[in-house]
């Protein structure tokens, strides 16, 4: 365990994945914003244990936007611009709020309670294990902390949100 700034750690991991997409397809783009709470408290955790959970949340949020790219090209919409963000806020409760949104092709109701069981993929063979979401909601379980996913309609299109909170005592 150690005292881990989760503004940091997020800030790193978003640049990594976004990175490692890049890496394999160059004509990948994306917005990636972050709005951070500079009152965040540090807390003690594994940080490769939370870190493994953000780069799974901030790896399929990528993913979303990247397939939902490829098909508004293929309906020759050129205006879709891919979008992931982080947020992180302290709670009314003194807990951590980490956010992660995307305005992929959201999360279809009829799936939506499958999505966090170990091996439920939508992806095609060899591109998904569908091993992220059970694993990441384990270790946030494990840490005392929440993993709920909503879908958000800002005005102008639906965003997927998926939403961490640990209490500010968090102990691994
Ligand atoms: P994998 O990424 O290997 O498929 P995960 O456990 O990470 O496994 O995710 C399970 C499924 O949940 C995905 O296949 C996808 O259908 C859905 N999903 C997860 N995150 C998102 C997202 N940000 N937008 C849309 N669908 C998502
Ligand atoms: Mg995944």
């Amino acid at each position: 365990k150690e005292l881990t700034d989760i503004n940091a750690l997020a800030d790193e991991y978003l640049r990594l994945a976004y990175h490692g997409l890049r890496a394999k397809d160059k004509s990948f783009n994306a917005d990636s914003k972050t709005d951070f709470d500079p009152n965040l408290p540090k807390i003690e955790v594994i940080p490769q244990d939370i870190g493994r959970v953000l780069l799974n949340l901030i790896n399929n949020a990528f993913q979303a936007v990247k397939e939902e790219g490829e098909r508004r090209k293929e309906q020759g919409d050129m205006n879709y611009k891919p979008q992931v963000s982080i947020r992180t806020e302290v709670t009314a409760q003194s807990s951590l709020l980490i956010a992660i949104t995307d305005n992929g092709p959201g999360i279809p109701s009829e799936i939506k309670d499958k999505i966090f069981q170990p091996f439920f993929t939508t992806k095609p063979t060899g591109q998904g294990t569908g091993l992220g979401l059970s694993l990441a909601y384990d270790i946030v379980k494990a840490h005392g902390g929440t993993l709920e996913v909503a879908t958000v309609d800002d005005g102008k299109e639906n965003r997927t949100v998926f939403t961490l909170v640990f209490p500010s005592n968090s102990n691994a």
